[in-house]
């Protein structure tokens, strides 16, 4: 027999996106519950090391994500104004520092209690019909298994979405896609892995922490890797080496394993995913290690984790597209915004191919891309948010999802402040009002609001 727990806010997925919107709520007073199934909180950001904090500011330099994604990575907002010029330091994170600063932030949360080892297993729902007469669906609770054994029912008033794959609205009935139109193939996966121990004096470029430096670097280290390619000793797709310094430029983080045909809502082929990202991160190590400079190198983890960029895309009430990220596209209802390229690791294992956002360098993302469509209860607060396959290849990166967490679990205490069971009644305009109260960057008319 299940124990029962009620909270305001449930919130599935402690990623960047589950914690940016755990924060965002419990900071507006509201009981937060932020569940995930991993032994510790952090996602993909910490259990993958994914190193780079990726562009967040306009092509002027403006700064387009001021809310908690700031808290998290001070370093990168303190480095001159990150246009990542040649000469300009790599803005790169430490995934030991970041996950301290999670555990710090929501342990200063009062309003936030935090579950790991506990997996979503069940959703229940309930359909209803509103004063207009039209369909819609509430989730009502979910089925939680705690360290694989107990098993509690928990309730709640608003669900976020925070899974990255959007396993929490697939199981509860949500519309979703998977994969790009043509062949419903997704980005390829990656098994990362940190080296130290490199002699910097015998490299073309000793300082690694700059772009012109960890770009000489590649360069020689690809040189060793389409050898090790030409003789057959690999597999791995990937035109060329791909690595990142550490803020302190004493080690690398490599992210150039390419796993090809990786379906994450299936976890007999995310098992064969990370055999294949092992095997390839032990050849890639190899391959290093030819250079005279890696001679003696030391690789001091491969990620546990395999890392998955792209999963189900669920279908909200607005899906963002290529167009609206590449043309700058503004939005009435723009809750966040994204200053990154569409950056697609080709599906079948080719180069990556970045493709920059036009004037003024960063897009809107609308408040109804965050509402799963005809759901008046469920948020979407990860990269699982509606938007097409080109247009997810921009958003997912941290900057992004952790706009569009802190911009969901904002709606969602909104909505208990304001008495609204649909989240579609609270306005993006209200919203807005604040996120920029706390901080955030935002566009576009506010409202204000009296909480309390
Ligand atoms: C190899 C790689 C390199 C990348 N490089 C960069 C980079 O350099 N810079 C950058 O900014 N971004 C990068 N990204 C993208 C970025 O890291 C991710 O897209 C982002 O961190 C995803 O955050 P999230 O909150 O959506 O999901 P996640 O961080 O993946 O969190 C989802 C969480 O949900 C939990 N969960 C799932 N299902 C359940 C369930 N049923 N019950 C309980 N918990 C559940 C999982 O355990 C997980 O912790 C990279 C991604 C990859 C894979």
């Amino acid at each position: 027999m299940a124990t029962l727990h009620h909270y305001e806010i449930v919130v599935i997925g402690a990623g960047v996106g589950g914690i940016c919107a755990a924060l965002a709520a419990g900071r507006l007073r509201r009981r937060v519950l932020l569940i995930d199934c991993g032994k510790e909180a952090g996602g993909t950001g910490v259990h993958t090391s994914v190193s780079l904090v990726c562009k967040f500011r306009g092509t002027d330099g403006t700064v387009i994500n001021n809310g908690i994604h700031r808290e998290l990575f001070p370093q990168a907002y303190a480095v001159g104004r990150g246009l990542f010029g040649e000469e300009d330091d790599v803005p790169t994170y430490d995934e030991q520092e970041l996950k301290a600063a999670y555990q710090k932030l929501l342990e200063r949360e009062p309003y936030v209690t935090v579950w790991t080892d506990s997996e979503a297993t069940e959703v229940f729902t309930e359909q209803r019909v509103n004063a207009s007469g039209e369909k819609s669906r509430r989730i009502l609770g979910v089925e939680v298994v705690k360290g694989k054994q107990l098993r509690i029912r928990v309730t709640g008033d608003q669900f976020l979405d925070a899974t990255a794959d959007g396993n929490l609205s697939a199981m509860a009935g949500a519309d979703f896609q998977l994969g790009r139109e043509q062949d419903g193939k997704m980005q390829t996966a990656t098994v990362t892995f940190k080296m130290s121990g490199f002699r910097t004096s015998l490299l073309q470029n000793p300082n690694v922490r700059t772009w012109k430096g960890i770009h000489a670097l590649r360069r020689e280290l690809t040189g060793y890797y389409e050898q090790m390619k030409a003789l057959g000793q690999t597999n791995n797709p990937r035109p060329s080496v791909l690595c990142f310094p550490y803020p302190d430029g004493q080690s690398l983080l490599f992210n150039s394993t390419a796993v090809t045909d990786v379906d994450p809502t299936n976890q007999e082929s995310v098992d064969r995913g990370m055999a294949e990202g092992v095997r390839q991160a032990a050849e890639l190590i190899e391959a290093v290690k030819r250079h005279p400079a890696f001679a003696d190198a030391t690789v001091d983890f491969i990620a546990p984790k395999l890392g998955i960029r792209e999963g189900r895309r669920v279908v909200g009430e607005y899906m963002l597209t290529a167009d609206d990220c590449l043309t700058a596209r503004t939005f009435d209802d723009m809750v966040a915004a994204c200053a990154y390229s569409l950056d697609i690791h080709d599906p079948l294992g080719g180069a990556s191919k970045l493709t920059p956002i036009q004037e003024p360098g960063y897009y809107h993302i609308p408040y109804r891309s965050l509402i799963a469509k005809g759901w008046d209860n469920l948020l979407l607060s990860s990269r699982c948010i509606s938007g097409s396959h080109e247009a997810h290849s921009s958003y997912r990166i941290m900057s992004g999802v952790s706009a569009i967490g802190e911009a969901a679990g904002t709606a969602a205490a909104l909505a208990l402040w304001l008495r609204k069971e649909d989240v579609r009644e609270v306005s993006a305009a209200r919203i807005r009002y604040v996120l920029q109260t706390a901080g955030q960057f935002v566009e576009g008319n506010v409202e204000k609001v009296t909480l309390g």
